[in-house]
């Protein structure tokens, strides 16, 4: 019966979580400046006659009590920031912070969380529980938001026992969702690398110490720490996107400079492999006549779903949606910073379809041209709230 309640109250507040979604976006603020969104948010968790606390500058933390007696506790997470991409989309919401806009659809996942606070405090009479309202700051940035409201304690009193969070996916039509038990995301780090030698006339190599051959056998050298150090069972990735080399047809220059990036879903294999590119890269330059500066910026951590929660989730999903509707996702070796609650807390981060082929609708998150079917609001505010209740025992 909940559920045709929560289906109804959907419906009525679609209009509405267009319109707050419509507003997100042509206000968009970049990471660790979430104020104007932060304010907002908080003015209509006020509205809803919620109290919350702010963590990390702009995050926010309400609580929603339902009133059947149940000291179980679910956390419910959505992500404020936008990202620094001129929006491209000739829209009536357009991003109006020329140079910012919301790319990732963190304006849809805050609307969304809005309308399910709206529902759940409607039905408070139905259902018992805690649900913990998470608005987080910064998930684009380094260190990210998550972790910064971790640290101020967003998962203590009370602590949750599952914490769930949604992302739009363009590759899924509105009106689906996708889940995956396990591993589904990857850790990322950053790769700072400057190699150096010694420059000179390209004619006389044998006075120089050519940091460029140095650099290609790093390179493909760095390649073995996938093919033959990586567990075949467990993904990794190395790529370097930039190297510069910036000397001349007859010139050998100083130093080259890379930059990459390293991904895996295994946190002992990770530290490992830091330390094994770092001492192949130093080993090979030295080896050479170099030297090499290899540094890592430690970025989030892999994602993982556990999995009891997870599939018990997918159900209660495919019993909101009709089991045609709800998918299974294919691990993406991107990163998101909800791989934090993953790493302390059992954890379930599903995929909300946002996609329109027939309008257009298709274009990947973090390009000037992405945007999301609107239609996708008429179930992401009530199935998170059912996802809740369901969590919470009801
Ligand atoms: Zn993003
Ligand atoms: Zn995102």
């Amino acid at each position: 019966m909940i559920k045709e309640q929560i289906q109804q109250l959907s419906k009525d507040i679609f209009n509405d979580t267009v319109a707050t979604r419509r507003h997100l976006h042509a206000h968009p603020e970049l990471s660790f400046n979430e104020v104007e969104t932060s304010a907002y948010v908080a003015g209509r968790l006020e509205a809803l006659g919620l109290q919350y606390q702010r963590m990390a500058d702009n995050g926010l933390v309400a609580l929603i009590k339902g009133d059947k007696p149940s000291d179980k506790v679910v956390a419910l997470r959505a992500d404020m920031d936008a990202l620094p991409i001129t929006e491209a989309n000739d829209v009536p919401y357009k991003s109006q912070n020329v140079g910012v806009m919301h790319a990732c659809g963190h304006d849809a996942h805050t609307s969304s969380l809005l309308g399910t606070a709206r529902i759940l405090t409607d039905l408070k009479s139905q259902f018992g529980g805690t649900v913990k309202l998470i608005f987080q700051p910064a998930e684009e940035k380094l260190p990210g938001g998550a972790s910064l409201m971790i640290k101020e304690g967003v998962l203590e009193n009370p602590k949750p026992q599952a914490v769930l969070g949604q992302h739009v996916m363009p590759l899924i039509e509105a009106g689906k969702v996708g889940f995956r038990a396990g591993k589904y995301m990857a850790s990322t780090d950053e790769l700072y690398v400057t190699v150096r030698g010694k420059g000179g006339h390209g004619a006389q190599p044998q006075q120089n110490i050519d940091p460029v051959i140095i650099t290609a056998h790093i390179l493909t050298a760095l390649q073995t720490i996938i093919s033959r150090f990586a567990d075949p069972k467990s993904p990794s990735v190395l790529s370097f996107g930039k190297v510069i080399a910036n000397g001349a047809t007859n010139v050998i220059p100083n130093e080259v400079y890379l930059e990459g990036t390293f991904r895996t879903m295994d946190e002992n294999w990770r530290n490992d492999a830091h330390i094994k590119m770092k001492k192949m890269a130093e080993g090979i330059a030295e080896s050479m006549g170099g030297t090499c500066e290899f540094n890592i910026m430690r970025g989030y951590p892999f994602l993982i779903n556990e999995e009891k929660l997870t599939i018990a989730t997918r159900g209660h999903a495919e019993d909101y949606l009709g089991k045609e509707n709800v998918l299974d996702l294919d691990i993406w070796m991107a990163a998101e910073d909800f791989a934090y609650y993953s790493q302390v807390a059992d954890s379930c981060f599903y995929r909300l379809g946002t996609r329109n082929e027939s309008r257009g609708i298709t274009s990947s998150v973090h390009t000037p041209t992405f945007d999301v079917e609107e239609d996708a609001f008429k179930i992401s505010t009530g199935l998170m709230a059912y996802l809740a209740v369901k969590q919470l025992g009801n």
